[in-house]
């Protein structure tokens, strides 16, 4: 398959100059792609939009890896005019209070210095550059810390609202969170007397991260087959997807039932004492953008509590407005014990995540230090200060400029728009939320019937897309979009025209290979 998809990626992003390899081991790449296509280098950026090291221009449908919701704001297109609500008027006034960060006032950007802080987020920049000329570096271990660090762990403690979060750890990307999450509850439970309560239920096509236990958490093959994984103390439980599991004639709220009863026997075979936690992205993000089927949280979570079996909610991709509410949890009303943030906590211009720790397990915790000592789990750069000033930053943005007011107005066009073309001969499902949406290719419009693998529709789409200036995400045969909430409606149309012009491309080549 991989040799196939490699001839439709060779035919269409064909390097003409003849380049011979690079030598980074790159992340979820293909070692061919590395040495027979040119990578696509990303050398700046600009609103809703990066370039490539040659200058052209590509609409970021991804907004970066789903973590870059506040791109540049201050592109003049965008920015607010004091009379109006919406930030994409044409006006160049500049309503936003100046950054002032630790003393240092940083100037209302005018133009020229909108030149000079290059295409991105003025304020995001002058924090990183405050804090960096103030205090790079300094660590959280033994009770030290610095300043951005602790309002930093207030303000998420504060901004997180459907269940009450006593503690935050910090770490630096998603991954690193859920392994975090997975000793916490470890430690919780021996804490309590309870050794034997350590198994994990995640779901199928859940992705949670690639570290090892954060990878054995994911329900994805692939990083499971090429690393012994997952580890043995994981279980995966159903993928909520209606679309393609419904059985015939079964309600989303009898879906939702199944499953729930499903993963309800799951917990008795493996006995409840042995079962400690249950891990879920509110939208499924990597495994093709799924949404919950109706009821479906609160029918798991049901189950989850009987058997005092803990919830852990990864809000990476959801977190901090990409669906239209703060997060996941309060559209889906989950109420979790613990919680995994990162990517859009700092708008992804540094690496920084957490843990939002329930009173009930960081007290337990607490109560043990007298007998443990520290508690022993932690990095270098937990808490990094230019992260968490940029990530303090990001959040004051998000508040002040409305930004779940935003995502509201600009998703119905996002989402109406491309759902259109859900009557596309080779489109079995569109779904999607606020600002995430996936589109999955099928032939005869049925979960059931997918285009062989060794055609790469999936990639054909993709580069067709890269090749008239968009990127998106490809995963397999499904397409997955998540744009910055700065996107203008204009670039949302233009989105929705790319994207219409690869899916014609891409429905003539279906017909071309059907036809050989
Ligand atoms: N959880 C979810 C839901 C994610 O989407 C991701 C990354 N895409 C992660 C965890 C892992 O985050 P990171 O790549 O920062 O380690």
């Amino acid at each position: 398959v991989a040799s196939l998809q490699k001839d439709v990626l060779a035919t269409e992003l064909k390097d003409e100059k003849g380049f011979k390899g690079h030598s980074m081991l790159a992340p979820f790449t293909a070692g061919w792609q590395t040495t027979d296509l040119h990578p696509l280098v990303i050398d700046k950026s600009e609103g809703s939009y990066v370039y490539d090291i040659n200058g052209k221009k590509y609409l970021d449908s991804l907004a970066g890896l789903w973590c870059n919701p506040l791109g540049n704001i201050l592109h003049p297109s965008l920015i607010k005019s004091p009379k109006s609500s919406s930030i994409w008027e044409t006006n160049l006034e500049i309503t936003e209070p100046s950054a002032v960060v630790d003393n240092i006032q940083v100037r209302r950007p005018d133009t020229a210095s909108l030149m000079s802080y290059g295409g991105n987020e003025p304020r995001l920049v002058a924090a990183a550059t405050a804090q960096l000329n103030k205090l790079p570096f300094y660590h959280s271990f033994w009770n030290r810390t610095t300043k951005p660090t602790l309002d930093l762990a207030k303000e998420v403690q504060e901004m997180f609202t459907a269940t009450e979060i006593e503690k935050v750890f910090f770490t630096n990307s998603g991954s690193d969170a859920n392994d975090t999450q997975v000793k916490l509850v470890w430690y919780y439970n021996n804490a309590l007397g309870r050794p034997n309560k350590k198994k994990f239920i995640a779901r199928a096509k859940s992705y949670h991260g690639s570290t090892l236990i954060s990878a054995s958490l994911s329900g994805l093959p692939p990083l499971h087959q090429q690393f012994d994984l997952p580890a043995p103390f994981v279980l995966h439980t159903d993928c909520p997807h209606y679309w393609r599991y419904h059985l015939p004639g079964e309600t989303e709220e009898e879906f939702s039932t199944r499953l729930a009863n499903n993963l309800e026997n799951l917990i008795l075979k493996e006995g409840p004492e042995t079962v400690a936690a249950f891990i879920a992205e509110p939208v499924m993000g990597a495994g093709g953008v799924i949404p919950p089927p109706a009821t479906y949280f609160e029918k798991i979570q049901a189950v989850v509590r009987k058997y005092d079996i803990l919830f852990i909610a990864d809000e990476v991709i959801c977190g901090f407005g990409r669906l239209g509410t703060m997060f996941g949890c309060d559209k889906y009303n989950i109420k979790p014990d613990l919680v995994s943030v990162a990517k859009a906590l700092s708008s992804g211009y540094m690496p920084i995540g957490a843990v939002l720790v329930s009173p009930e397990v960081s007290d337990v915790i607490h109560s043990q230090s007298n007998k443990l000592g520290n508690f022993s789990h932690g990095f270098t750069y937990s808490g990094h200060p230019v992260s968490c000033a940029v990530a303090l930053e990001a959040l004051k943005i998000y508040k002040e400029r409305n930004i779940l007011e935003q995502v509201n107005s600009i998703s119905p066009r996002f989402q109406d728009g491309l759902k259109a073309f859900s009557s596309s001969p080779i489109i079995g499902e569109i779904r999607g939320t606020g600002l995430i949406l996936g589109t999955e290719f099928t032939d005869n419009k049925s979960p059931n019937d997918p285009f062989p693998s060794e055609w790469g529709i999936g990639a054909y789409f993709g580069a067709q897309c890269e090749k008239i200036g968009m990127l998106v995400r490809v995963a397999g045969d499904n397409i997955l979009m998540s744009p910055p909430f700065i996107i203008s409606p204009d670039e949302v149309d233009e989105l929705i025209s790319k994207y219409g012009k690869a899916l014609k491309a891409t429905e003539e080549r279906v017909q071309e290979l059907k036809s050989q």
